[in-house]
């Protein structure tokens, strides 16, 4: 069996259609595009091209509206400093959601030790943030919401629509980060809503390092990278125009082939869904069983941990992730999972499959056919399964307190 790759929700390979179209700006085409000779031309009218071409797709009503950026880290980072720093004059209380991204919480928290006030909203069980708590969290000094429109450690989708609804006419900026809906949801920026809404290439099949923010007209928003001025002054530094280029035909096509693709992953998952919880007990499957993305599904093992999962996964060819950091130095379990509700036990046991356009259901048919063997091999080797408390596994390992919380870990 051929490897098997699972970890969509962590990067994507590049569309060969993608790395076909960003070689001729790394050869033929390197020009800056702030030069006025041919070479800089080509470049410059392959970056309006992009810029367009990105507009159109996300709904934006002028390509203007679109700042390019070093990826999704960095359009979340300019969303939420950018905003506050343009603002701090009207207020400085932020309202944002318990399940962020570290892109979204990490700027919120520096914010927070600079003098603004951050309300974190909280979701259900399901991971679901409840408009009205968002809507009672605004005060008269509030200047920015931050609410993503897809999870990614559980996948669920937030009720971005409804929350802008409940924004309107207020004068609060809204953001949301869309990194993980892109190939996934249709997005339309009036539709949803959104003052502000993030991108990012290596999440659907585009090139890393490269992103975009959306910026609604009329959004004050003061640069976070000062420099040469480009990005009509929103982000200096010359333009990554091959990664760019890049990055809009990834969009192009993901978006041609989404319909299709989210159906057939729809029903991959389902497939995968019902052949793990009828073949293994004692799981939990996380996240809203309906309003989630189509090729994510996260669930928890009891008496397992998550890291020994995903190595053992790992050894048979297939690649997965936890919902805990994913890194070898932290065993922080993720708090997203803690804040649905979960002990930290339930979220040290989880493993997230996230499918993309290369899944098929022979693949899942082998993840079904490997895992309970896994599981059960784990669970006769853990000291937790045979009679051992929750309480047990928290007192052995109290390292692991939210203090050593590595989220810059997480993807
Ligand atoms: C991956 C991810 C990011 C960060 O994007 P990068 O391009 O890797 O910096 C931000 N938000 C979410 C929801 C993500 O999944």
């Amino acid at each position: 069996m051929n490897k098997i790759y699972f970890d969509h929700s962590a990067t994507t390979p590049v569309l060969p259609a993608a790395a076909e179209a960003m070689v001729t700006f790394l050869t033929d085409n390197y020009g800056n595009p702030s030069s006025v000779y041919e070479t800089g031309r080509a470049a410059k009218v392959a970056l309006q091209d992009a810029r367009e071409s990105i507009a159109a797709l996300l709904g934006a009503d002028d390509p203007k509206e679109i700042i390019f950026t070093a990826g999704g880290s960095e359009a979340d980072n300019l969303a939420i400093k950018g905003v506050a720093d343009a603002k701090r004059k009207r207020g400085n209380h932020i309202v944002t959601s318990t399940i962020e991204h570290p892109a979204v919480m990490e700027p919120l928290k520096y914010l927070e030790k600079n003098g603004f006030q951050v309300t974190y909203v909280p979701v259900d069980s399901k991971g679901m943030v409840d408009p009205a708590d968002v809507a009672a969290a605004l005060t008269d000094e509030t200047i920015l919401v931050s609410i993503m429109l897809a999870n990614n450690v559980v996948g669920t989708i937030q009720p971005v629509k409804e929350i802008a609804a409940l924004l309107g006419g207020k004068g609060i900026a809204f953001h949301s980060d869309a990194v993980q809906a892109v190939g996934n949801l249709a997005i339309d920026v009036n539709e949803l809503g959104v003052d502000m809404l993030s991108i990012s290439g290596h999440k659907f099949h585009g090139p890393k390092g490269v992103g975009a923010l959306y910026v609604r007209k009329g959004t004050r928003i003061n640069p976070i990278i000062h420099g040469g001025g480009q990005e009509r002054n929103k982000r200096s530094g010359t333009e990554n125009v091959s990664g760019i280029v890049g990055l809009a035909r990834a969009l192009e096509v993901v978006e041609e082939e989404r319909e299709e693709k989210t159906k057939r992953l729809a029903a991959l998952r389902e497939r995968l869904v019902d052949g793990v919880l009828s073949s293994i007990d004692e799981v939990q499957y996380l996240g809203d069983p309906v309003r989630r993305l189509p090729g994510s599904a996260c669930f928890s093992f009891k008496f397992i941990e998550g890291e020994s999962l995903i190595l053992n996964l790992d050894m048979m060819g297939v690649a997965a992730s936890s919902g805990s950091a994913c890194s070898s130095h932290s065993l922080e379990p993720s708090h997203v999972i803690l804040a649905m509700g979960y002990s930290a036990v339930d979220a040290h046991g989880s493993l997230r499959i996230t499918m993309g356009r290369s899944s098929t259901e022979a693949e899942v048919d082998e993840l079904l056919r490997i895992l309970p063997g896994i599981v059960t091999r784990l669970r006769q080797m853990s000291p937790f399964h045979a009679g051992e408390t929750a309480e047990m596994f928290m007192t052995e390992h109290p390292e692991d307190g939210p203090d050593h919380h590595h989220a810059h870990d997480e993807i």
